[in-house]
């Protein structure tokens, strides 16, 4: 018997999701798997002209960049902890060539497993430009220029979100670039220039630098990861400096300006103006929501002062039947957000269940050591008069760290001291990032120091940072003097 998918007209769907980046591409698949006709369109084009599902975490973000970041790891451990490890190589060089080679194929085949995905699924693909109009209809405008109505129960906007530009230093490729730019530099810099400290500055930053550019980053702010815990970001920029990162706080770009010798970055920090040359500029300031002509004024979508797109807990705007979901609406601006976001409209969509935790969202920064963190910093406790309690324990003492040769950073538990339930996890460290859903998991559950101190780590693992702290959270940790 025909199933209801198959006896959907060509132009009508149940769900019509515009955007396949990691939070349209979910919400379309979690649609089809709880049987509903699901079309998914997507614009994103690539700079050899071919197109692609994924968004900008797959084809500009997260992946291209975490594909650098290992390659370039593994080069510099070859140079500074080989040695140590007793492993004596001779002859290594680099050939940046082939390392991006292997990150447009890491890239062209999670690209193309989303086609996959949605062949399984019966999703249907539609590359092009989508708009939202009144009524639910989408006017669907391919790359051929060719122009189709479309009409949905249910429209999902996941448009993303597009780098901000800084009105002293306009982006000028090959010499002044953003994010994707410099994850596709054909040669190491001499001289880098990175303006923001955040996540991607501080990725992009590592990559170079280890690849052997001379890094300065220039951060606005007086802080370090002014909205991390700050034990952890003074750890994390102790090593990230020891790397040879130039970080420099309350340096607030005045202009930059392409000249034969390179470019000349001109900013002011507490020591009044500066200058610096180098040889490419990477501005990593923030992303701003990404809405052009996504829907129509008659559509009943509307924009918040940040140019956000207006939306309730469970991602509905303030048009019937219409969600907006990912880097285009409020929260952080995170892929595994976004996805979890998408699978909450789809199940909603379908009558089931559908909730966000939006205070247990980790934070990554894939740096070495890496940095994680995920619910409230001790700042934030503080501030809110609550009573409470934390606990440290240093990778120095893990017997697996130091096999690795990774001992830099720690592991931090804040936890109530009224019911003893954890706040927030703070980790820098090896695999901080991995370490880290350990703690995502027990805050999902509503955990106590106690449930992860009762909790059997196997030894040694460097899971057993994230037992001690918690442990050391009652001074009552064994593999560490208790303070
Ligand atoms: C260098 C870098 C590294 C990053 N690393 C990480 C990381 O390690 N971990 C992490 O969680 N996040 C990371 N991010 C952030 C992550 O990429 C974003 O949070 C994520 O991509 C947001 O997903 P999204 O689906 O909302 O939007 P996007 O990924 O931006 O996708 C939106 C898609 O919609 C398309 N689109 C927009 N408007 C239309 C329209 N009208 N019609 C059709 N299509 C349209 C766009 O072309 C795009 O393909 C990184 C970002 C960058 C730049």
């Amino acid at each position: 018997m025909p199933n209801e998918k198959q006896q959907a007209p060509a132009d009508s769907f149940d769900v019509i999701v515009i955007g396949g980046g990691p939070a349209g591409y979910p919400a379309a698949l979690r649609a089809a798997q709880n049987k509903l006709s699901v079309a998914c369109i997507d614009e994103w084009k690539n700079k050899d002209g071919t197109f692609a599902f994924g968004g900008t975490c797959l084809n500009a973000g997260c992946i291209p960049s975490k594909a650098l970041l290992e390659s370039s790891e593994l080069y510099y451990r070859l140079q500074s902890e080989f040695a140590v490890h007793g492993i004596k190589v001779s002859g290594a060089a680099l050939d940046l060539a082939q390392m991006q080679k292997r990150k447009a194929g890491v890239v062209r085949t999670m690209t193309q497993g989303i086609l996959t995905l949605f062949k399984a699924a019966g999703v249907t693909p539609l590359q092009g430009h989508g708009k939202l109009l009144a009524g639910r209809k989408v006017e669907f405008t391919a790359h051929d220029g060719s122009r189709r109505t479309l009409s949905a129960k249910h429209v999902v906007l996941a448009s993303g979100s597009a780098p901000i530009e800084l009105r002293s230093a306009p982006f000028k490729a090959p010499e002044i670039v953003d994010s994707w730019g410099a994850l596709d530099f054909e040669a190491v810099p001499k001289r880098l220039g990175v303006i923001g400290a955040g996540v991607i500055g501080l990725e992009l930053g590592s990559v170079w630098r280890r690849l052997g550019s001379e890094v300065v980053v220039l951060e606005a702010l007086p802080d370090f990861l002014a909205f991390a815990d700050q034990q952890l970001a003074r750890e994390a920029l102790r090593h990230l400096k020891k790397q040879g990162l130039d970080v420099r706080l309350g340096a607030k770009v005045s202009g930059a300006r392409v000249t034969g010798a390179g470019v000349e970055v001109s900013y002011t920090d507490a020591g009044g103006e500066q200058r610096l040359t180098v040889d490419r500029l990477v501005v990593a300031i923030g992303r701003r929501p990404y809405t052009e002509d996504l829907f129509s004024p008659d559509s009943g979508v509307t924009l918040d002062e940040r140019g956000f797109i207006k939306v309730d807990e469970h991602c509905r705007t303030g048009a019937a039947g219409v969600y907006a979901i990912g880097d285009c609406v409020r929260g952080p601006m995170l892929a595994h957000k976004g996805k979890e976001e998408g699978v909450m409209v789809a199940d909603l969509i379908a009558g089931r269940y559908g909730e966000m935790n939006y205070k247990v969202i980790p934070s990554v920064i894939y740096t070495a050591p890496e940095i994680a963190w995920v619910g409230e910093t001790e700042e934030q406790v503080k501030a809110s008069g609550r009573e409470y309690k934390t606990g440290v324990f240093p990778f120095l003492a893990s017997g697996r760290a130091r096999a690795m040769e990774q001992a830099a950073g720690f592991a931090k538990i804040v936890a109530s001291r009224e019911d003893d339930e954890i706040l927030g996890v703070h980790i820098v460290g090896p695999l901080a990032g991995e370490l880290i859903a350990e703690a995502v998991l027990a805050m999902e559950y509503s955990a106590s120091s106690e449930d992860l101190q009762r909790t059997i780590h196997a030894h040694p693992t460097l899971a057993e940072a994230v037992h001690e702290a918690a442990l050391a959270a009652d001074k009552r940790s064994i593999d560490a003097p208790n303070r």
